[in-house]
């Protein structure tokens, strides 16, 4: 608090107080714009790292993007935040590690009187969040669950009872519920009426969660589910969160020698888009990372100007602390069918559907 007071004495501004409103009095073009991103777990985290650099920068803005290293992610990312406070950022843009854990950081951004935008992870339990940008994902969560289905009739034509298990995400990414729980809105009915059976009766979030969201820990889950729950029982389909673990998990399936099931994605993945097309993984999500960090450098202009940013959405995500205003866009389900199609705008993944 005390590098913060220095920082704003020295660049000449006046004294501003905590939890001010979300419309204020704006800054100049020029001022630094810090981007705190997770690890590089996905690649729409590498991409957008890209694109906010560049982005901002053609807005008129000086972005600082930065990403929390590999091991001690939470502590990297706390204190990257702090230090884009003290040098005088603006605005803080972040993908949190942990969303549990930035509440003491957004308040310095506050006492700062720098704005704070969640950018596609909430932040949880701090009342000093001014804005969220992210796809909507509940909707891709039931996107998931409802490609899940509509997969496994398509591979196994005129079966009526389905071998399932479940995947989730990282326990610490606020994501992982929302996904999880809007697949479970259109996969619970079907538990509950015999037509799915989780048949290692893993059906908990905590059960199906995948720590750091890291491919390792969801194949060798698989793995086990496999040795414990499959020796001779047919598995016809995954629900996975995203694309890095639905690989994993078609790696593990692959592994012991059986066919792969039908498999759930997330985020467009080169890898995946090419294993779709090549009929292994079923669906993956297109969540445009161009469209969501343009949507974020939208709202930083909008601030300059001392207005509010525009949100469409400001019922769904209470973060415990205050129902953050939101700004949702909308996610895509692509399949083999529609894959052409839905990357038709997009010039590293169109090549891939050919
Ligand atoms: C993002 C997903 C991504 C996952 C792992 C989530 O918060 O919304 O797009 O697959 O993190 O990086």
């Amino acid at each position: 608090a005390v590098a913060a007071a220095a920082a704003l004495a020295l660049s000449g501004c006046s004294s501003r107080g905590s939890g001010s409103d979300s419309s204020a009095a704006g800054f100049d073009k020029g001022a630094t714009i810090g981007v705190a991103l997770p690890t590089k777990t996905s690649e729409n985290w590498v991409l957008a790292g890209d694109l906010f650099t560049n982005g901002l920068k053609d807005a008129g803005f000086k972005g600082d993007v930065q990403y929390a290293g590999a091991s001690g992610a939470v502590a990297d990312q706390q204190s990257q935040i702090q230090s884009m406070i003290t040098n005088g950022a603006k605005v803080v843009i972040i993908g949190a590690v942990d969303g549990g854990q930035l509440a003491a950081q957004a308040k310095a951004a506050h006492d700062a009187g720098a704005k704070v935008i969640a950018y596609d992870r909430l932040i949880l339990n701090s009342p000093d969040v001014d804005y969220y940008v992210a796809y909507d994902n509940e909707k891709v969560g039931e996107l998931q669950g409802q490609a899940l289905l509509d997969g496994m009739a398509k591979k196994y034509p005129g079966k009526k009872n389905f071998n399932i298990e479940l995947f989730s995400g990282s326990p610490d990414d606020a994501n992982s519920a929302v996904f999880f729980n809007g697949a479970m809105k259109v996969l619970q009915p079907k538990i509950d009426d015999g037509t799915l059976k989780v048949v290692s009766g893993q059906t908990d979030i905590k059960q199906t969660a995948t720590q750091g969201w890291l491919p390792a820990n969801a194949q060798t889950r698989m793995d086990t589910l496999l040795a414990k729950s499959y020796g001779s029982t047919e598995l016809n389909g995954v629900l996975s969160p995203n694309d890095t673990l639905a690989r994993a998990i078609i790696t593990s399936v692959k592994g012991a020698g059986k066919p792969v099931p039908t498999v759930t994605g997330q985020d467009s993945e080169a890898e995946s888009v090419k294993s779709i097309m090549a009929g292994e993984q079923y669906s993956t999500i297109n969540k445009d990372t161009r469209n969501l960090v343009k949507q974020a450098i939208a709202m930083v202009t909008s601030l300059s100007k001392g207005d509010k940013a525009e949100t469409n959405d400001d019922k769904s995500y209470d973060n415990g602390k205050k129902v953050v205003p939101a700004f949702l866009l909308k996610p895509v389900i692509v399949t083999k069918e529609n894959a052409a199609e839905a990357y038709a705008n997009d010039p590293t993944l169109e090549p891939l559907t050919k």
